[in-house]
C-alpha cells in the first residue's frame, strides 16, 4: 500500500481532478476513468491478479519494512494481499470517486458492518429494523464484550446513548424501501455526543449522498448495485473525507488482521461493474418509480385486477413528505427513491403462489442487479409479514415487467389455492 503521494486510495482521484480544474467530471465518467491513473500497460480493460504476493524491490538498498514501491507503476504497488491487491484498490479507486469520500472495500457486506463496529468500539449500537444480518454482528459482538442493543426509534433508549456509542440508519430500509430522516439522527448524535453511521445499501449515489448530512461512515453492502449483477459478494466502508488521514490507516490495519478483504475475481468483477453503475442505477429507479406509480393507480380503480390482491405498497415515494416540496425526504433523496418496494397481497398464500407465476422476475432473495427479483420475504426473515412480497427491478424495460405482473395476477386469479 504505497504510492510516492501517499495512499492509492487518496491520490486517485485528485489526480484526474486536477486534468479538469474548472469543472467536477460526472459520476458516468467517473465510473469509467478514476482507475486510469493506475494503468501500467497499453491494455485498455484492467488485468486480474491473482497473486497473493508481489516481489521486493531488487537493491537492496531500496528495502524499507512495509513499503514496496515499484518505480514502474507507483500506483500500483502492493505486498501481500491481505493488506492490499492490485483489482480491489481499483475498486477502491473507483468508489472512492462515486462516493466523494475515502472508501476501503470488504469481503462482504457484513464483514464492513462488523468492521466497522470493531474500529468504533461502541458500548452501545441504537439500530432499528432493516437488514437482519446487521442484529446478528450486534449480537456477536454482546457475546464478546456485552455490547448494548438499543432501539433506534424509541426516545428513551435514545437517550441512554453516551459520547462514542453509535447510531446506525439503515435508509432506505430493507424489505419496504422506505426512508429514514438523516438530518434528524445528524441532530441526535450531535446532542449525546455519538457517531453517526449509515446503511445505504438500497440507494447508493446519484440517489442519496448522506455525507451531505454529516453521517460519519457510510457502510454498502456492495454485493447489490455496485456489483449489479449477482455474482459478487462485497462490502463497502466511506468516511468522512476530514477523517481521513486517522482513519484510513487506521481502517486499514484492522482489515489487515480481521482479514476480510474482498478477493481478486469480485475486485475485477467489480471494476468491471461500475463502468455502467450510472446507466443501470438511473434505469433502475426510474423503472421502480415507473411501477410503484401504476401499482398505486391501478390499486385506487375498483375492480381492477391489481385491487383485487394487493392491499399495500411501500416505498419511500409513498411516505407523505415525498409529495411536500423541500421535505427532509425530497433533500436527502434528490436523484430518485430507490429501485427496490414492497407490496402486500390479502393472504399469505397468494403472496406464496404469485412468484412462480412470474417469467421476468425471478423468484430469489438479493437485490440490485441486473435481473428484477421479487422474494416472498418470508423465506429468508422470519420475523416479517408472511403477505409480503420484496420487489428489486433490474435493467429490463418497465412495462414488460408491468405486463409480467398482470399476467402472474391473472393466473393467480385463476389458481384455486390462492383464492
Ligand atoms: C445485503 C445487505 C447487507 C449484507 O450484505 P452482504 O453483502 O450480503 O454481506 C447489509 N445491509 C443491507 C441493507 C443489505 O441489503
Amino acid at each position: 500500500m504505497s504510492s510516492p503521494t501517499g495512499n492509492p486510495v487518496l491520490d486517485g482521484p485528485k489526480k484526474l481532478a486536477a486534468a479538469f480544474p474548472n469543472k467536477e467530471l460526472s459520476m458516468a465518467s467517473l465510473s469509467v476513468h478514476a482507475d486510469d491513473y493506475i494503468n501500467n500497460h497499453q491494455a485498455v480493460a484492467p488485468p486480474m491478479h491473482v497473486s497473493t504476493t508481489f516481489r521486493y524491490a531488487e537493491n537492496p538498498d531500496d528495502l524499507k519494512p512495509w513499503e514496496n514501491l515499484n518505480p514502474n507503476a507507483p500506483f500500483d504497488s502492493h505486498i501481500y494481499s491481505r493488506d492490499s491487491a492490485p483489482n480491489s484498490t481499483r475498486l477502491e479507486a473507483i468508489l472512492t470517486s462515486l462516493l466523494g469520500a475515502p472508501a476501503l472495500t470488504y469481503a462482504s457486506g457484513l464483514s464492513a458492518f462488523h468492521a466497522m463496529i470493531v474500529f468504533l468500539n461502541p458500548k452501545r449500537v441504537a439500530i432499528g429494523g432493516g437488514y437482519h444480518g446487521c442484529h446478528g454482528i450486534l449480537k456477536l459482538m454482546k457475546k464478546l464484550n456485552g455490547l448494548e442493543k438499543l432501539e433506534l426509534e424509541s426516545d428513551a433508549d435514545l437517550a441512554k446513548l453516551q459520547p462514542g456509542d453509535v447510531i446506525h440508519v439503515e435508509t432506505p430500509l430493507n424489505p419496504t424501501g422506505e426512508a429514514r430522516d438523516l438530518a434528524y439522527y445528524r441532530r441526535k448524535a450531535d446532542e449525546l455526543g455519538c457517531y453517526l453511521t449509515v446503511d445505504a445499501t438500497f440507494a447508493p449515489p446519484p440517489l442519496q449522498d448522506p455525507f451531505q448530512l454529516g453521517v460519519d461512515i457510510v457502510m454498502h453492502s456492495g454485493t447489490k448495485y455496485f456489483g449489479g449483477h449477482s455474482d459478487l459478494l462485497c462490502g463497502v466502508l466511506a468516511f468522512r473525507p476530514d477523517k481521513a488521514q486517522e482513519w484510513l490507516p487506521a481502517l486499514l490495519e484492522e482489515r489487515l488482521h480481521l482479514g476480510a478483504v474482498l478477493g481478486s475475481l469480485e475486485g475485477w468483477l467489480g471494476v468491471r461493474s461500475l463502468r455502467t453503475f450510472e446507466l443501470r442505477i438511473k434505469r433502475q429507479a426510474e423503472s421502480a418509480q415507473k411501477l410503484v406509480d401504476w401499482l398505486v393507480e391501478e390499486k385506487a380503480k375498483e375492480g381492477s385486477l391489481v385491487s383485487e390482491f394487493v392491499t399495500r405498497i411501500q416505498h419511500a415515494s409513498q411516505q407523505p413528505e415525498a409529495k411536500e416540496e423541500g421535505s427532509w425526504l425530497r433533500k436527502q433523496m434528490p436523484g430518485g427513491f430507490g429501485p427496490v418496494f414492497s407490496i402486500y397481497l390479502k393472504s399469505e398464500q397468494q403472496a406464496k403462489r404469485l412468484p412462480s407465476k412470474l417469467h421476468l422476475f425471478h423468484h430469489a432473495t438479493s437485490l440490485g442487479g441486473v435481473e428484477s427479483l421479487i422474494e416472498w420475504r418470508a423465506m429468508s426473515d422470519l420475523d416479517i409479514d408472511k403477505r409480503l412480497l420484496r420487489v428489486s427491478v433490474g435493467v429490463e424495460s418497465w412495462d414488460d415487467l408491468r405486463d409480467d405482473l398482470i399476467q402472474g395476477l391473472e393466473a393467480l386469479k385463476k389458481d384455486p389455492k390462492a383464492q
